[in-house]
């Protein structure tokens, strides 16, 4: 690692990195920051955790440094997929600026646009974010874009993820096209590469570690347990949470309705835990992070997207409840410990459901988790007296549901969790088995169909001492990536 001192930054931008305690630059910081200072494009492709933040910000401080900004003419520009990444920049930015005259305005969704837009009337040097916001300000007459200098394009690959690619071209295309561009992404799919290609001049392409690999400083470990009954999950969860040594950690859900019970389930047991996702009241997400990172609350429990990127310091834990759907997610996820050269710790619960989205994240990190066996016993935790509930329902409504296992989803309809790829359906594998009214067809009463037509072995209970009907709704594809 080399010493801030050595990149070419200002005295005054040092003495501020000074403050803030770091002396040795991080890798992507090293090779980023002399490249930038001298005007040139950066296409950077590190994963989070890996200081991207300040290997932007600290040369923008220093070549804004010298002019001054015009009414609604910001000169430079940081986009970030969330309204919470977006804040980081801000936070930082705030630090690192201390020593400069440069002013700096926070453009996000779910505040009031009162004080952004007076903000913008008075002339800001930098606009920190989110897409939507910008564009819609812009659309109201708010700015104009063709002083920006410089742009920023923080996290790629997650506005990507969100839907925002189109944004960011218009954004492109709305700044002059002498500007300066950096850009960041921990991954580089093919729509990121043509947007790269299209809009960055001549990058120097500074990769810090193999797109989506997992740092040698986590260690990863997966606890099989035999149900995916989410009780049994909570409880496994729990035993993980208790047998590790957590300073704080994060907890990760698939899904947002999971978040919330999940971090229900954990303060009912005792924990320090509250829950993170993008249908809560911004003011409060605020307040939670907040709390997180002051050391105040111990456990967060978030969804993929609210998670994504945040800047946590030093989380000792991470615990995977459910396997992610897709493999760069477990990468995300696990990139939250381990940071900066820290060791870390991270968990993931298995479930027999989980078989197919484990090989993907095995194909993808080339590495083998180690194994911990809880010892739970499965079979003591499924009865629960909210079954003579759900038998009640399963006589009131006889339709056919979804079964809750992701494994299952896969069916002739081709409508899993991937969205796409039509599977036959083999015995036991599709997700809408029927059971023919009684009485319809009397010498079948009680069997249970498939989809491809063929009666099953006719079983009067099917599944002794399991509710066939209390099912839970079947993940939306795509879902969890754009609402968090
Ligand atoms: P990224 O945007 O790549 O995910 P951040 O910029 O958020 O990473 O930085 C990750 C963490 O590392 C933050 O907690 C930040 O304060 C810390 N950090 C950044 N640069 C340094 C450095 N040079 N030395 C020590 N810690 C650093
Ligand atoms: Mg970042």
């Amino acid at each position: 690692m080399t010493e801030f001192t050595k990149l070419g930054l200002s005295a005054s931008t040092l003495k501020a990195v000074a403050e803030t305690g770091y002396t040795e630059a991080t890798p992507i910081q090293e090779q980023a920051i002399p490249v930038a200072l001298a005007g040139r494009d950066v296409l950077g492709i590190a994963q989070t955790g890996t200081g991207k933040t300040a290997a932007f910000t600290l040369p923008m401080v220093d070549r804004l440094a010298s002019g001054f900004a015009k009414a609604r003419m910001p000169r430079a520009l940081v986009l970030a997929p969330t309204r919470e990444l977006a804040d980081q920049v801000a936070e930082s930015f705030a630090k690192y600026a201390k020593g400069t005259k440069l002013s700096w305005a926070l453009l996000i969704g779910g505040v009031s646009m009162g004080d952004q837009v007076s903000a913008l009337d008075k002339g800001v040097d930098v606009l920190i974010a989110t897409p939507g916001r910008l564009l819609d300000l812009f659309d109201r007459g708010k700015m104009l874009l063709t002083g920006v200098q410089i742009m920023v394009v923080d996290e790629a690959d997650r506005m990507l993820d969100m839907g925002f690619i189109p944004d960011i071209e218009r954004i492109f295309k709305l700044t002059p096209p002498r500007r300066q561009t950096l850009f960041f992404s921990a991954t580089m799919p093919p729509e990121i590469t043509r947007l790269t290609t299209q809009f960055l001049k001549d990058p120097t392409r500074i990769e810090v570690a193999r797109p989506a690999t997992t740092a040698d400083t986590i260690t990863q470990y997966v606890a099989p347990i035999g149900s995916a009954d989410p009780k049994a999950k909570r409880t496994a969860l729990r035993m993980l949470i208790e047998r590790s040594d957590v300073k704080n950690g994060i907890v990760f859900c698939n899904r947002k309705s999971e978040v919330d019970i999940v971090a229900k389930s954990l303060n009912v047991h005792g924990f320090d835990a509250a829950p993170i996702h993008g249908d809560l009241d911004q003011s409060l997400r605020m307040k939670t992070l907040s709390d997180f990172r002051s050391g105040e609350l111990k456990i967060l429990v978030a969804s993929d997207v609210a998670a994504r990127g945040l800047d946590i310091p030093d989380v000792s834990h991470v615990f995977n409840y459910d396997v992610p759907h897709t493999a760069d997610d477990y990468v995300h996820r696990i990139g939250r410990t381990g940071r900066a050269g820290r060791t870390g710790e991270a968990f993931m619960i298995l479930t027999p459901a989980d078989d197919r989205s484990y090989d993907k994240v095995l194909k993808l990190i080339k590495k083998t988790p180690e194994t911990l066996d809880l010892e739970l016993d499965v079979s003591e935790l499924k009865s629960t007296p909210r079954q003579k509930e759900d038998r009640k329902r399963t006589r009131r409504d006889n339709r056919p549901r979804p079964i809750a296992d992701p494994a299952v989803l896969r069916c002739h309809r081709g409508r899993g969790p991937g969205g796409s790829g039509g599977q036959p359906a083999t015995a036991g594998r599709c997700h809408r088995r029927h059971r023919r009214s009684p009485g319809s067809l009397a010498p079948f009463a009680g069997t249970w169909w498939a989809h491809d037509g063929f009666a099953r072995k006719p079983r009067t209970n099917p599944r002794p001492g399991r509710s066939r009907t209390r099912q839970e709704p079947r993940p939306q594809p795509g879902a969890h990536t754009r609402h968090g």
